[in-house]
């Protein structure tokens, strides 16, 4: 079953769609990134060429795809969306490259998951908008290359890390997206809530925001949880304690820790004293891949400072122990 708290997103996501902010005065925090794409996206425009290629990276349900879109949307140009495990073969890039319209953003989500062959494509596409084809096999065949018209290439990764550097050293700019605030959140549970039509106290949003991991995808999904325990109730307006007490039931702590966090967390404080313990092992007592645990669960975990890297393994933190009113062994 699906985590509530999962900032993946699920089926139950579908109508994120129209939650979706579609131009950057509409999007929520993030003010550094917003700012600098502001004047890149002016200054492309200025010269009426194609935006520098863009590189988003952060942990899923940042905005990134929100971002993406916002960027067409801002160029007014349009866009087309594509993911690292979708584009198959180089062939499959060709054929997406070669239908672009001049200035369109191609947005490639995942982008880490391309493989090398199609990845090769994709240097001289981004770096002089070119595609070499080869014609032919053996000692006959040639290359010939065929000109793109000029594209932005807009790529989101939860791990930027596993970047290969040439892919990497074609984006002109960076975006690192960082886990937002409890008041931006708050703002963002607002927004959801005038559109969906509900009406919310303040206080009401903001503890939703403060138990969202610092995740609008989460926020949004919480709020909807939310709504459907007090609809059923009978009651109009989402106050603080309306939301506290949904919340409760749908074992989201305060801190944003659902029941799989605290499997997690106190297997590390009970079986191995507080660590330090391997990744691989730790996936192991919650049932989730080890890349998962550590691109998804863990910052947000080293975030709130629970948890811990150093270089023999994970270890649990004071304040963790503090959580859990748990006494620290010595
Ligand atoms: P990612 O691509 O990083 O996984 P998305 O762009 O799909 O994340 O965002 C998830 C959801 O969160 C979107 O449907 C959008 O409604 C909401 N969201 C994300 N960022 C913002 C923001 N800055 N302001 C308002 N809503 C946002």
């Amino acid at each position: 079953e699906e985590r509530i708290i999962s900032a993946r997103q699920s089926a139950e996501d579908a109508m994120e769609v129209s939650l979706r902010p579609r131009y950057l005065h509409e999007y929520i925090g993030q003010s550094r990134v917003k700012e600098n794409l502001k004047v890149y996206i002016e200054a492309a425009k200025m010269r009426r060429e194609a935006l520098d290629h863009v590189l988003l990276h952060g942990p899923p349900g940042l905005g990134k795809t929100t971002l993406s879109t916002i960027i067409a949307n801002e160029l007014g140009v349009q866009i087309r969306t594509t993911s690292g495990p979708a584009i198959e073969r180089p062939g499959d890039l060709a054929a997406i490259l070669t239908n672009l319209q001049p200035g369109d953003l191609l947005f490639i989500d995942e982008i880490h998951r391309l493989n090398r062959s199609v990845e090769e494509v994709l240097y001289p596409a981004m770096e002089d908008f070119a595609l070499d084809i080869v014609i032919g096999k053996g000692p006959s065949a040639r290359s010939i290359r065929l000109d793109l018209p000029p594209f932005t290439l807009v790529g989101a990764t939860t791990r930027a890390g596993s970047l290969s550097s040439p892919l990497r050293d074609r984006f002109g700019v960076v975006c690192r997206l960082e886990y937002y605030t409890v008041e931006e959140l708050t703002q963002i549970v607002r927004r959801t809530a005038e559109l969906l039509g509900m009406s919310i106290r303040t206080e009401g949003a903001r503890e939703i925001a403060v138990r969202s991991r610092g995740t609008p995808r989460v926020a949004n999904r919480l709020l909807k949880r939310v709504r459907d325990f007090v609809q059923v109730r009978g009651a109009g307006v989402i106050t603080l304690e309306a939301a506290r007490d949904a919340l409760d039931r749908i074992q989201v702590d305060k801190m944003g820790l659902d029941q799989v966090d605290h499997k997690l967390l106190m297997s590390i404080m009970e079986k191995f004293r507080g660590g330090p313990v391997g990744l691989e092992t730790i996936a192991a007592t919650i049932g989730e891949e080890a890349q998962t645990v550590e691109d998804v669960y863990e910052p947000y975990l080293m975030q709130i400072g629970f948890l811990e890297r150093t270089p023999r393994g994970r270890v649990v933190t004071p304040r963790c122990y503090q959580h859990f009113g748990m006494e620290m062994p010595r």
